[in-house]
């Protein structure tokens, strides 16, 4: 049978303790991956630590694959990826998935709850993932994911500090596909939605049984396998459905009829119902692709 297998590749999945994490690295576990199953072990606010990666591991061996626990935070992500090299010798995947809440409006939402998130998401992973950087280069081969929320993309009541991180780990992809490119360094986004102790309160129950990691994992791990080489996308997944979300720009409209007259803020309330005409669309895939817009409108 086709089976898709990750036999000789070392994946390193962050914060694989519970949820989705532990779901990708069973999923990897037992398609012949050797895996770095890291936890911290907080608690869902970040605070404290505990052995969940251990229980993971046991799994994944009981099962006859091969893991090993790390127990560093995603901040000193080049602890993590070193646990790999010293381990395995090597590392080819690296899905960075660990994560907190520190969930308040934004009036009472403190530094400290701000600046925890920044550090354990946007942070974290690219501390892991700059570890990771020059192995994958020297080998040129490397499968990166990064965990995105659709909170980051549209926006979350409570959630500022979240969204903040979450919508910057699409900026880091973006940009590292570009870098990988030439070095075979895929570099994609995942936006899940399932149930986990950050959703257990949020979503209804009957949606929260429904809504199991596993449905996930097998996107995840589809994404950083060998045959996968698209880079770049963000990949939104839940209940067995998976989507690509993707940036757009309306057609736009000219502010001004020549070159030579000013732009008025008249001039702008004037042509605003077309600025934010979403009819016609256009996909944006390279930042070369707003300069070429830019130009054919100009010359209208
Ligand atoms: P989870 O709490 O079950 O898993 C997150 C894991 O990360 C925990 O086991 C935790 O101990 C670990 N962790 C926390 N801080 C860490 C650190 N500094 N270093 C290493 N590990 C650390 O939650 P989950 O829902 O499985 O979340 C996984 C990822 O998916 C997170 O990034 C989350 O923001 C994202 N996400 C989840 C959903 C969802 O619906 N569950 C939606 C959007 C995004």
């Amino acid at each position: 049978m086709d089976q898709l297998n990750f036999s000789g590749r070392v994946a390193v999945v962050t914060g694989a303790g519970g949820g989705l994490g532990k779901a990708y690295a069973l999923l990897l576990g037992s398609r012949g991956a050797k895996v770095v199953v890291n936890d911290l072990g907080s608690a869902r606010d970040g605070v404290g630590k505990s052995n969940f990666a251990d229980l993971v591991v046991q799994e994944i061996k009981d099962k006859g694959g091969i893991a090993v626990a790390d127990y560093n935070s995603v901040v000193e992500g080049e602890k993590i990826i070193k646990t790999a090299l010293d381990n395995f010798g090597r590392v080819d995947i690296l899905i960075n998935n660990a994560g907190i809440l520190r969930d308040k409006s934004f009036q009472k939402m403190s530094e400290q709850d701000w600046d925890l998130i920044q550090a354990v998401h946007l942070k974290g992973a690219y501390k892991t993932t700059q570890a990771a950087w020059e192995t994958f280069k020297k080998q040129k081969y490397g499968r990166i994911i990064m965990t995105s929320s659709n909170a980051g993309l549209f926006g979350n009541f409570g959630q500022a500090n979240y969204s903040a991180a979450k919508m910057g780990l699409v900026g880091l992809a973006s940009t590292l596909a570009i870098e990988g490119a030439k070095y075979n360094i895929k570099v994609n986004t995942i936006v899940p939605t399932a149930a986990s102790r950050l959703t257990e309160d949020i979503l209804p129950p009957e949606m929260f049984q429904a809504m199991k990691p596993d449905l996930i994992a097998p996107v995840v791990a589809y994404m950083v396998h060998e045959s996968f080489t698209d880079s770049g996308l963000i990949i939104d997944s839940t209940l067995g459905f998976a989507t690509k979300a993707h940036l757009v720009h309306s057609q736009g409209a000219l502010l001004r009829k020549k070159p030579s007259d000013p732009v008025t803020i008249e001039s702008v309330r004037d042509n605003w119902s077309q600025v934010v005409n979403m009819e016609n669309a256009q996909h944006i895939d390279k930042i070369a692709e707003v300069t070429v817009n830019l130009v054919e409108k100009l010359q209208v």
